[in-house]
């Protein structure tokens, strides 16, 4: 198995590691290189949760076959580098897909259970982890199968890579009419309008965007969509689109992103309007733009997302207002109700509301944001860590009740600390109270 050094990135681009990458293509070269260092999928978390700048990682992209469909019991048995876009793609026709799927079709199938995403239906089904009915995971040099409802399992579904590395996974899909998806489209005119139609709503997908650079009464303005899938076909999907190279510091300036979410918001017209919309271009609407991360310039960006409990939404109110007023909005902001559903000790979900911003890497962010992690934590919220840069280590525990629990068995499975990556360093989440 070769290494391969260089430098590499998550998402945001902010955060950079330089070190040597293995990229098996078959499970026997996985085994010569698994217990040196963490696996990671297609780093499509933002920041340092796929990185390991102290030394090495395990690039599972290749590993990415489907090893068993079965369209009677609607499950599928993969290997871990699929990515939920290709599972999409694959089974949809066959009338299943993912039953939760995030805003990217590029997570793999390991990513998405190592951080326990949630996707845009997580009030009505929970997160990626309960839909796994049984997961490998090979550590110590053994593969040993966990069954959803172990600790085990618990500690490996938003375990973050630390229980081992995660070969395979068979999870349980959900019946899919067609390719298409009926959304509707709504304006809100401010947070709390936004709030009690995001409380009002029985659609199956429910998620709302919003205009940061808002103030005042408008503050929290945005279009809310409302979605089913349904049995039509879709019109064809745009052509796909790529940002070349990186963009100079004023494409996202102040201005420009004001200017870009007014004629945002007035696309929907005043009465609303109903669409069919493809799978694809509904639930990964940004990678039709290749690399759009670029947009940000050299210096990459961050992103913000907290979940706040359902009690607590006006402190969403007051994030934006702050927000509204640092002058770094970008026009990617996104809020969703979330459920109570949560498949390990370190998932992110909590029953409230979950507001995700990103902000252009400049000198303020880090304090920006830094002040938002406080004002989450204030209403016993969470931060999620597959965004996460700014945390503080002894703000985790609070924010993850479960971490010590979930600690001891990663110590148990990985002793040495092999798998640990920057963020698990930088939060000292390995090490228990
Ligand atoms: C545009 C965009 C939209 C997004 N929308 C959402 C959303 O709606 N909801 C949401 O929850 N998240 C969302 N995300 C975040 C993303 O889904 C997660 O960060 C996911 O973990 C990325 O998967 P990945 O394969 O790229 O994993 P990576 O980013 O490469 O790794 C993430 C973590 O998983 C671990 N890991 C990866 N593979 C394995 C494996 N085989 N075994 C053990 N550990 C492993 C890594 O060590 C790391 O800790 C979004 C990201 C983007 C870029």
């Amino acid at each position: 198995m070769t290494w391969r050094s260089g430098s590499y990135t998550g998402w945001g681009r902010a955060l950079v590691a330089d070190g040597p990458m293995a990229r098996p293509e078959r499970l026997s070269a996985l085994h010569k290189v698994a217990g040196q260092a963490p696996a990671i999928g297609n780093r499509r978390s933002y920041a340092d949760a796929c990185l390991n700048d102290d030394g090495s990682v395990i690039d599972m992209t290749r590993l990415d076959r489907i090893i068993d469909f079965d369209p009677n019991a609607g499950t599928v048995t993969v290997e871990a580098g699929v990515t939920l876009g290709d599972l999409t793609t694959l089974l949809a026709p066959r009338g299943w897909m993912p039953a939760v799927l995030p805003g990217t079709g590029h997570a793999t199938v390991g990513g998405a259970i190592a951080m326990d995403v949630h996707g845009k239906n997580h009030v009505s089904v929970g997160s990626f982890g309960q839909q796994v009915r049984s997961l490998t995971v090979l550590r110590n040099g053994q593969s040993e199968v966990e069954t959803a409802g172990s600790d085990e399992f618990r500690a490996s579904v938003g375990g973050l890579g630390q229980t081992g590395i995660i070969t395979q996974a068979t999870l349980s899909l959900a019946p899919c009419p067609g390719t298409g998806v009926r959304v509707r489209e709504r304006r809100m005119d401010s947070f709390d309008e936004h709030i009690a139609q995001l409380e009002a709503s029985t659609s199956p997908f429910v998620v709302g965007w919003i205009d940061a650079t808002a103030t005042g009464d408008a503050t929290g303005r945005g279009i809310m969509e409302e979605a089913e899938l349904v049995d039509r076909t879709p019109p064809p999907d745009k052509k796909a689109k790529s940002v070349p190279f990186d963009a100079p510091h004023a494409a996202l300036s102040g201005p420009v992103v004001r200017a870009f979410n007014a004629a945002y918001l007035r696309r929907v017209p005043a009465m609303g309007r109903t669409r069919i919309r493809s799978i694809d271009d509904f639930f990964f609407p940004l990678d039709r733009i290749a690399n759009w991360n670029r947009l940000y310039g050299k210096r990459g960006f961050h992103q913000f997302q907290c979940v706040v409990p359902t009690a607590e939404a006006d402190a969403l109110k007051d994030m934006l207002e702050f927000i509204g007023t640092s002058g770094l909005a970008s026009p990617l902001v996104v809020l969703k109700k979330l459920g109570e559903g949560r498949g390990g000790m370190m998932s992110f979900p909590m029953e409230g509301y979950t507001l995700a911003v990103d902000f252009p890497a400049r000198a303020k962010a880090a304090d920006v944001i830094k002040r938002l992690n406080q004002m989450t934590a204030d209403v016993g919220g969470r931060v999620y860590l597959a965004k996460d840069a700014f945390l503080e280590p002894d703000q985790v525990a609070s924010m993850y009740p479960d971490h010590a629990a979930w600690a001891k068995i990663a110590a148990k499975s990985d002793p040495e600390g092999a798998l640990m990556t920057a963020l698990v360093r930088r939060l000292k989440l390995r090490e228990v109270a």
